[in-house]
């Protein structure tokens, strides 16, 4: 078996750093007057890497799997921001909430039905803030990817501004294309749904968030327009997976 791929802590502290300066520039050349917060995507990453960064000022953390984060979110220290960016089955809604009281936002709400379930957890839990959630969109309109439709993202937010008080709709969300050429199809998409979903709830469009943008395409996305960027490899390294048995 191959020992799993670990970046030095010193490693993690100059992506990060380096990856900053190029969101900041990325917003320089777009006249933007602040650069989107870094997520620093962490999944399948074992804690010292989290530690690493975290020594390096990072306070944003990115997970995708329950289990993983309900096992890593107590070992960090409480002042972390943690975003869930994976598919979310509703019957890990409860579990999720319960277990992390630090969870800032769920970038993934794909359903009335999942926020519902995330609204009843919030409410069990007793957190004293809303939790922040994102309705999570596919903008490349390809069957593999969650999401919803754009067209039916106004009615889902509007749905949770008005049925789950223990939530606040903060934003969108999309995954969009790998293919660099297309994708900034998916990202001018992204910000106008939020036009739509902004006129739905009747708020001005700049209050809402754009999570978009990974390790392949971040400054693409933060000249876009991005308010929020998924950064995983580029920070910590190429995941690998264990191989199945
Ligand atoms: C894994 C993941 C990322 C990070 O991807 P990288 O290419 O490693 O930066 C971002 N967003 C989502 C939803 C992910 O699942």
């Amino acid at each position: 078996m191959r020992a799993p791929a670990m970046a030095a802590a010193s490693d993690v502290a100059a992506a990060l750093a380096s990856i900053s300066a190029r969101l900041a520039a990325a917003s320089a050349r777009a006249g933007r007057a602040a650069p989107p917060r870094l997520v620093a995507v962490s999944k399948t990453k074992p804690l010292p890497a989290l530690a690493a960064a975290y020594a390096a000022g990072q306070r944003v953390f990115g997970e995708n799997y329950v289990q993983e984060l309900l096992d890593k979110a107590p070992q960090m220290p409480a002042d972390v921001s943690w975003h869930f960016i994976g598919h979310l089955q509703t019957n890990k809604a409860k579990a999720l909430v319960a277990g992390v009281p630090n969870l800032a936002c769920v970038e993934t709400v794909d359903s009335a039905k999942l926020a519902d379930k995330l609204q009843q957890a919030a409410v069990a839990a007793g957190r004293a803030e809303a939790l922040g959630v994102l309705v999570q969109v596919n903008t490349s309109g390809e069957e593999s990817k969650h999401g919803v439709a754009p067209s039916d993202a106004p009615a889902l937010a509007t749905h949770i501004a008005a049925s789950c008080p223990a939530l606040t709709v903060r934003g969108l969300m999309t995954i969009g294309m790998p293919d660099y050429t297309t994708r900034p199809e998916n990202f001018l998409c992204l910000a106008s749904v939020r036009d739509a979903v902004a006129s739905a709830l009747a708020v001005p469009p700049s209050t809402l968030e754009l999570s978009m943008g990974m390790s392949g395409d971040f400054e693409a996305a933060a000249e876009m327009g991005s308010t929020s960027v998924r950064v995983g490899s580029s920070i910590f390294g190429a995941r690998e997976y264990p191989a199945a048995a």
